[in-house]
């Protein structure tokens, strides 16, 4: 889809030079596109550019997909094959062109309901990041949209969400609960159909397949018989925060356009998970947005799951324009509800009578600094040089741009402590 405009700014210049890149991948060695923005493309290069577009489509159109998924399921079990390197289902037909790949054999109905188990996940930082819910999370997310009167959900970016739904609606009769997934990775149209699956990239609100796929969106988003809906968002952390805000507004737009009436000018119900470090950078662009203290946790993350010794503290936060007091979080895991700031906080986190707020981001207990007048991390003393509270070791001189990330000055986005995983 449309690249992103940039700008590179130089030290000394006013105004920096801006440019063109692809808004998927943040590597340049995974898409080398860049273009200066007055830059002359010629003829030549457009046509290259072209040819190259026309030579890296996936192998199968979706619909080839759906249309062989159907041929696939009717194979006995012992026909039933999965090309581990191209991540790919395999018809008989084909064994012979991927003999010396590594295959899968026997593949169940019940492997074929939960893709993101079969599928390795793509954890390239810079492009896919895909993280993947812990069975706790996904199920704690599920039963709170359900508990919320929730009956269609819009997954962005989270296709284990998506796929515990699909698996619940085809196992049990009493589950009404519907999904659509968007999501980049084109791998999962082998396993649902255009009207479960759109193929689909966040951060310029792209739909590869074109108006019908925008539309099959558009048909989810509006709600029959009262069935509210709820777009549950995972992103990966690397992205700017900027371009998806920009998506999500027009996937809000489309759902507020489904309705002639308006929806009594209403935004449209949303999670957005994200680490906590970003809450400013949501709240700057959904005001209306609350961060919640649930911690989720993801499966092949090493740094973001429980440990087998205990709990490891997750960085990742539940984002959203829901009334706050409506998100009830497990006792057992020792949430508790505070009255004074009507929602639910972790265990650790003391509400500060000067703050008069629960204070804490991380889940440890944050103590008040009254120099400062807010609450600090439990690391943090108060550096009389600097006239803040920061870390014991730091080095006073200030500098004067900050981090990317964190938004703090002394280090850059790729060192910042926030993301200790890198
Ligand atoms: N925790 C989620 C997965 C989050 S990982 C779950 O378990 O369901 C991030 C997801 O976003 C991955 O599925 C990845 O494929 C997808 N993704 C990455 N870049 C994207 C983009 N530009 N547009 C749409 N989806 C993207
Ligand atoms: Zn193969
Ligand atoms: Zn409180
Ligand atoms: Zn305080
Ligand atoms: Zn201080």
């Amino acid at each position: 889809g449309p690249a992103l405009l940039f700008v590179k700014t130089s030290q000394g210049k006013e105004e920096g030079r801006r440019f063109y890149a692809c808004s998927a991948c943040r590597d340049r060695k995974d898409c080398s596109f860049f273009q200066w923005e007055d830059e002359k493309v010629s003829e030549t290069r457009l046509a290259a550019r072209e040819e190259y577009n026309r030579n890296h489509q996936p192998s199968f159109t979706h619909r080839q997909n759906v249309d062989r998924y159907k041929n696939f399921v009717l194979l006995p079990l012992s026909k039933r094959r999965f090309c581990q390197e191209c991540q790919q289902l395999l018809l008989p037909a084909e064994w012979e062109k991927h003999s010396d790949h590594q295959f899968l054999c026997n593949i169940t109905t019940a492997q074929l309901k939960s893709p993101s188990q079969l599928l390795y996940p793509l954890e390239n930082k810079k492009t896919n990041a895909q993280y993947l819910f812990a069975d706790r999370s996904c199920k704690f997310l599920l039963n709170l949209l359900i508990d919320l009167g929730f009956r269609r959900v819009l997954s962005v970016g989270t296709p284990r969400l998506h796929e515990m739904i699909q698996s619940k609606a085809s196992q049990e009769e009493e589950f009404s609960v519907r999904s659509l997934l968007l999501d980049i990775d084109f791998r999962y149209s082998q396993f649902y159909t255009e009207d479960e699956f759109c193929h689909y990239n966040m951060f310029n609100h792209h739909f590869f397949g074109g108006e019908a796929a925008r539309e099959t969106c558009r048909k989810f988003l509006y709600e029959e018989n009262g069935e509210r809906i709820i777009m549950v968002t995972d992103p990966p952390f690397g992205g700017l925060v900027e371009a998806l805000a920009s998506s999500f507004k027009k996937l809000m737009a489309m759902w507020s356009e489904t309705e002639k009436e308006g929806h009594d000018n209403k935004e449209m119900p949303m999670f957005w998970i994200f680490p906590y470090f970003f809450e400013s950078r949501i709240l700057d662009f959904f005001p209306s947005f609350s961060m919640m203290d649930y911690q989720v946790d993801y499966d092949n993350h090493a740094l973001y799951k429980h440990g087998k010794t205990g709990r490891r503290q997750s960085p990742v936060r539940i984002f959203t324009n829901l009334t706050p007091s409506m998100i009830v979080l497990p006792e057992e895991e020792g949430y508790r509800f505070c009255p004074v700031c009507q929602r639910y906080v972790s265990s650790a986190n003391q509400h500060c009578e000067i703050c008069n707020s629960c204070t804490s981001k991380d889940g440890r207990r944050w103590k008040h600094c009254v120099l400062c007048k807010k609450c600090v991390k439990p690391s943090w003393f108060h550096c009389s040089n600097c006239n803040c509270c920061t870390l014991e070791k730091h080095s006073c001189e200030k500098s004067d741009v900050g981090c990317f990330v964190c938004g703090k000055a002394g280090h850059k986005r790729s060192a910042c402590p926030s993301l200790s995983c890198t």
